[in-house]
């Protein structure tokens, strides 16, 4: 095992290691990220808008473009010299985004890493993982160096860490060497990158393309840091996926799905299925596939005026005219006749007949004398109104617009009005005695990929349940709920009407953004919207802005999407697994997944333990997905979301993990594949075509190997609720005399966290908690320069306690771990 040194005397050991954990105290903190822009022009309309791949410079042009409403979200990778993603815009959006310093790569930018090194002649050889010798003036670490192959190709991926990484002037380079297998030489030298986020120095890091797997790496910094390391399998030792036994049936999903169908499916399920499968209604309706009618009338500027009718569109607002009627006698006062659905603005003259009156007081009279039609008039954006209004041609019609259909929707009427999601219980014994897993999809509408594959992991197991052995003992061992889409409202607009359509339909904007030409840009963005980490507490990555792509709302949990979910857990305590399914980024991750800007100060990080468990389950979890057609998703974008991507202030992980318990991953499926005829990554999109290059980009293909991950997930699940062995621990080295002073640390049989003490107290859950040495590390290491006894126990991520120790009463068998390191007197 590789290890990092830890100085401290032991004294002071206590108190050092009892600060590991950073709470976080929102109050108070500045809300840098989520400052809104406002002026901010905003896609015009669903035909101008496209989607172009562009590169930032970092994490601070990426806060500063979020917060100017751009709307770039997933799909976003960090690439050695940045971050690179995909953003719906307009062709004046393009040119904002340029005058902000953001490179644009073109339309169909491949994904390329340019560092790439012979690996020369060789045998790879198994190995542990990555190891450093113990050297306690070292100043460089391994964090991980992983092997993995796609498609024929071998890649090495290093993360590394310089105690000297955050030095400004001069900036601490490190240089990465790799032997080509067991007992050859360090070769190869290359410069890694240095990756700095929000201010602070994370790593350094790179991807390598190499034909031949090296055994072990060797990193040097300029400042004379020496570390090496062996090189770790990754995804590479996989056991056979379900799909490999020959009874087992897959492929059952054969083409997108909107809403009414994936609900339609999973309660045709519920019926086919009774004995495994029911549906659990969730009881706050959305906001519905529903619109109020508007027009903006009167002229452009000053002179217009931005009617929305009190009705929604499909309940009469759609049946509206206003005309504004310019009558040739002169001094007429400003007047309103109602007509059945037709408002008539009879506009006011002065002495030689012509029109007087201004945009501002024909809203006021739209508003008060429209018999309840009109109830929401006003001058257009930011405008006091103060031009005259010209007058119509003819009577205007009020429309929700929901009747233009984008080219390609499918056929048939969508239904209005707010909806009621169903959730798809499946499981033999659904009556809380087995782990919950919930599986959440499309949060964000645009993502058709998440849907598809929910549906998949659903027919799978209905199907499989009697014929094949594995899935009859998830069945029986798990309690699923599957929401096939969190976000039909928003969904049905992607699928009819705008299909860059991320947030819900529910629209919080002021006037100045409530005109329709902003139409696209409203909603809220539901995976924002929770209590955790959130924008309203000060963490990054969430908007006030009404027409961001990431607004947060006006208050935590005020979208019913948010609350259903928080309702579901609250009523369901045995869900104790969560999957938040998302596109098109090719990531897996989990906390800390937000952080406040200033300081990049994240949401407390799980304990070593749990930190543990999520990388096993990613492992598990990819390995299957890469057993279908080859995809890896790289150990890059594996682990705390914030550390490995960027801060999602409000995220549903967050709180379901801090406030529940719940083991909360998020996923983006899709994303980058490599591309063996090219030599590059080639980038995903959210809705790839279904049957495109089943090697490459391809929704089908996507939806098959991503359902094959879900499926393992509900094995670990399966797993984690019937693991009643408990863990064992033990201090390395251990017990006895030394001469001098001696490196500890601890191991355990599995993933656990280890409380201890070494002031002779007996370990509680209050005690200090074993940490990591740094975020992606393995565990810390101690420098014992005096006499001390630890006194452990360890508890793994099911909640067995090594020994059954019980740490919350005074146990008088004292059962808990101890050993005393002596050293000699010198
Ligand atoms: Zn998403």
């Amino acid at each position: 095992m590789r290890r990092s040194q830890r100085r401290i005397a032991l004294l002071a050991l206590s108190t050092l290691v009892g600060s590991i954990l950073v709470t976080t105290g929102p109050a108070g903190a500045d809300p840098t990220g989520s400052s809104a822009a406002t002026g901010q022009s905003q896609p015009e309309d669903r035909e101008s808008v496209r989607l172009v791949h562009i590169r930032l410079t970092g994490a601070d042009m990426l806060d500063k473009v979020a917060a100017a409403g751009f709307d770039l979200e997933h799909g976003l990778r960090r690439v050695p010299n940045g971050i690179e993603g995909e953003a719906v815009v307009t062709a004046e959006q393009v040119t904002e985004l340029t005058a902000m310093g953001v490179e644009l790569l073109g339309d169909d930018a491949g994904f390329a890493w340019s560092n790439e090194a012979d690996g020369g002649i060789g045998v790879g050889a198994a190995s542990a993982r990555a190891a450093q010798p113990a050297n306690h003036d070292a100043t460089v670490r391994v964090v991980r160096a992983d092997w993995f192959t796609t498609k024929g190709q071998g890649f090495l991926y290093v993360e590394a860490r310089t105690t000297e990484g955050q030095q400004a002037d001069p900036i601490v380079e490190m240089q990465l060497e790799n032997d080509s297998g067991k007992g050859t030489p360090f070769g190869f030298a290359r410069t890694m990158s240095r990756f700095v986020d929000s201010g602070q120095y994370m790593f350094h890091r790179n991807l390598f393309k190499l034909d031949v797997r090296p055994n072990k790496i060797k990193l040097t910094s300029s400042t004379g840091g020496v570390a090496t390391g062996a090189v770790s399998n990754w995804l590479e030792d996989a056991p056979p996926p379900l799909t490999a036994n020959p009874s087992y049936k897959s492929d059952f999903v054969d083409g997108y799905r909107h809403p009414q169908q994936l609900y339609s499916r999973a309660k045709e399920i519920a019926r086919q299925y009774p004995d495994i499968a029911e549906i659990v209604y969730l009881p706050n309706q959305t906001n519905g596939y529903q619109r109020k009618a508007q027009a903006q009338i009167g002229g452009t500027g000053q002179a217009a005026v931005v009617v929305t009718s009190a009705a929604w569109g499909h309940q009469g607002g759609n049946d509206i005219t206003v005309d504004f009627v310019d009558r040739p006698d002169a001094n007429l006062p400003l007047a309103v006749e109602v007509t059945g659905k037709a408002v008539r603005v009879l506009l006011a003259t002065d002495a030689s007949g012509a029109p007087t009156s201004t945009a501002a007081e024909v809203a006021e009279a739209l508003r008060s004398r429209s018999a309840g039609l009109i109830d929401r008039a006003h001058p257009y954006r930011t405008n006091g109104g103060t031009g005259i209004v010209a007058p119509t041609v003819g009577p205007v019609a009020l429309t929700d617009f929901l009747d233009q259909k984008r080219v390609g929707a499918p056929e048939g009427e969508v239904p209005r009005g707010p909806a009621t999601i169903p959730v798809l219980r499946i499981g033999k014994h659904r009556d809380g005695t087995k782990p919950g897993v919930l599986i959440q999809a499309q949060d964000h509408a645009r993502e058709w990929v998440p849907a598809t594959t929910s549906l998949e992991s659903a027919e799978r197991l209905v199907h499989n349940y009697r014929s094949d052995r594995e899935t009859k003992k998830i069945v029986e061992n798990t309690d699923v709920f599957f929401i096939l889409s969190n976000n039909p409202d928003g969904a049905n607009y992607s699928f009819y009407n705008f299909a860059s359509q991320r947030k819900n339909m529910t629209n919080h904007c002021p006037d100045a953004s409530a005109d329709p030409a902003q139409r696209n840009s409203w909603g809220v963005d539901l995976n924002r919207n929770y209590r955790v980490g959130s924008g309203h507490d000060g963490y990054a990555g969430g908007s006030t802005n009404c027409v961001s792509g990431t607004y947060q709302g006006p208050g935590e949990l005020s979208e019913p999407e948010s609350k259903n979910i928080i309702w579901l857990v609250e009523k369901y305590k045995n869900i104790k697994f969560m999957m938040s399914v998302h596109s098109n980024g090719g990531q897996l991750f989990w906390q800390p997944g937000a952080y406040i800007a200033d300081g990049r100060i994240t949401t407390p990080r799980p304990p070593l333990g749990d930190e543990a468990f999520y990388w096993q389950s990613a492992a598990r979890i990819l390995s299957q997905v890469k057993a279908h057609r080859e995809t890896v998703v790289t150990p890059e974008n594996v682990g705390g979301s914030s550390d490995v991507l960027y801060s999602s202030a409000g995220n549903v992980r967050e709180d379901l993990y801090h406030t529940y318990g719940i083991y909360a991953f998020g996923w983006e499926v899709g994303g980058s594949v490599y591309n063996p005829a090219t030599g590059d990554w080639q980038g995903g999109s959210f809705q790839p075509e279904w049957d495109g290059n089943p090697e490459l980009v391809s929704g089908h293909a996507e939806t098959m190997e991503y359902a094959n991950g879900i499926m393992e997930m509900f094995r670990v699940a399966a797993d984690w609720g019937r693991d009643n062995k408990n863990p064992t621990s033990q201090l390395v080295p251990g017990a006895g005399r030394y001469s001098g002073p001696v490196d500890v640390h601890f191991e355990t049989s599995e993933p656990a966290t280890i409380y201890y003490t070494t002031d002779g107290s007996r370990p509680t859950l209050e005690s200090p908690r074993y940490a990591a040495t740094e975020f992606r590390e393995p565990g810390q290491v101690f420098h014992v320069t005096e006499t001390t006894t630890f006194r452990w126990f360890s508890v793994d991520s099911a909640g067995n306690i090594e020994k059954n120790y019980d740490p919350t009463k005074n146990d008088k068998r004292n059962n808990y771990r101890t050993a005393t390191i002596r050293i000699a007197k010198r």
